[in-house]
């Protein structure tokens, strides 16, 4: 692995870098505030193939690597995080998942609109009674003719109520558990598909968490992604992808946040001096530079494992968000300490970043299954 960027991944991330402070950090406060998303994010960023980086250009996408997907979910984040995930979920768990599994022609109907950010995805695994456990959805799905016919609850949903294309898992054999799981391209369009409520969260406030419920929902019988029986696989990998997207948003907020508590600890003055004097701060920053870096070393790895066709890089993939949401999680409290009382209010972004770093290490598997995952693969070699 080269860890100096190629001319493709250093342009993508100054594009990236400057999109994101010309166009998302003036919008993230209010955005955060008010709890909406700006919807013109997506149309100019699927202009500028951020929408399906790591897709190639025959389906819409960018054409890149992943290793540029994790460098703008970085820059993205770094400035908002609830753009890093619509982002992230977008890409990673709805786009990627029918790009490898979808038919040509799912792919020419569906991926093409999403990856060029006409339309927004979103991933419908999570029910009341199916979180860590995945294994254990409710939803079925039923072949009625031409139709399949989709009843149950989805929660938590990222995007769930912007989406226009959901990937649903449901069960079409119940008696065989979870492998009985199938996956389902669901259109927003389709009867009996509602969008039943908005949750209220703690951060990524901006970003879309809702309900999706399905009542005789009927889809076509090509909507079926993969074979029967393999949703279970198909959300695992699908996941497995996604925790290098959180692992980057984690890195990105993790980073905006030094750079503010850099920025403020060089002005502010106490005692007759700026703050950044003291060693105190200057311990801080530099054990939020060093685990910042070594965040994003990881994040790249399982990224450069995903680029060159590796069957698995679960174990990495979520050493990477085990890790980079352990360090958001850090770099934010400390970053809300460098700014003392000022890092409490909200006239700072640092409160912001500090709510945002919490759901890092819970979505797409808790920081507890990211160490079931690791040392399942421990034991196992
Ligand atoms: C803002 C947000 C966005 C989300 N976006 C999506 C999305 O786009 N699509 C989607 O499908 N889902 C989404 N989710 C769901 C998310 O992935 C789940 O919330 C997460 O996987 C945890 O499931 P749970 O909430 O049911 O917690 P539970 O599974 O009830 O876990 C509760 C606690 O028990 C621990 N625990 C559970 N089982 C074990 C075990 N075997 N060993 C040790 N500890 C265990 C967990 O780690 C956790 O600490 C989102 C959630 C949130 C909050």
């Amino acid at each position: 692995m080269n860890f100096e960027l190629d001319d493709v991944q250093t342009l993508v991330r100054d594009t990236a870098r400057r999109f994101a402070q010309e166009e998302v950090a003036p919008l993230a406060a209010e955005m955060d505030k008010t709890a909406t998303f700006r919807m013109e994010l997506v149309k100019q960023m699927g202009e500028l193939g951020f929408m399906g980086v790591a897709i190639p250009e025959q389906y819409g996408g960018g054409g890149m690597d992943y290793r540029c997907y994790s460098i703008v979910v970085e820059e993205l984040s770094a400035v908002c995080a609830s753009t890093g995930v619509v982002v992230s979920a977008h890409s990673s768990l709805c786009c990627d998942p029918i790009y490898r599994f979808g038919t040509e022609e799912q792919k020419k109907k569906y991926l093409v609109p999403l990856a060029s950010g006409q339309m927004l995805g979103c991933l419908g695994l999570t029910e009341p009674q199916a979180g860590t456990d995945a294994g254990a959805v409710r939803t079925t799905a039923v072949l009625d003719g031409d139709e399949w016919v989709l009843n149950g609850t989805k929660i938590f949903i990222t995007n769930g109520g912007q989406a226009g294309v959901a990937v649903v898992i449901a069960s079409t054999d119940r008696s065989a558990k979870h492998r009985g799981l199938s996956a389902f391209i669901v259109p927003a369009d389709a009867p009996g598909y509602k969008v039943a409520k908005e949750e209220h969260k703690l951060g990524i406030r901006a970003s879309s968490t809702a309900e999706l419920v399905f009542e005789d929902c009927r889809i076509p019988k090509e909507n079926l992604l993969g074979r029967p029986g393999e949703g279970f696989k198909i959300a695992m990998q699908t996941l497995d992808g996604g925790r290098i997207g959180i692992a980057s948003q984690a890195v990105g907020i993790a980073r905006g946040a030094m750079e503010q508590a850099i920025a403020y600890a060089k002005e502010r003055q106490q005692f007759g001096q700026p703050i950044a004097n003291f060693q105190a701060i200057q311990w801080k920053l530099a054990d939020m530079a060093t685990e910042i870096d070594a965040a994003r070393l990881l994040t790249w790895r399982a990224a450069w494992m995903k680029d060159q066709g590796f069957k698995n890089y679960s174990r990495e993939a979520a050493m990477a968000k085990l890790f980079a949401s352990d360090v958001a999680m850090k770099a934010t409290r400390e970053a809300v300490q460098v700014f003392g009382g000022y890092g409490y209010i909200d006239e700072y972004p640092v409160e912001r970043y500090y709510r945002d770093a919490k759901i890092t290490e819970i979505y797409e598997g808790t920081s507890e299954v990211q160490r079931m995952v690791i040392s399942r693969a421990l034991l196992r070699d």
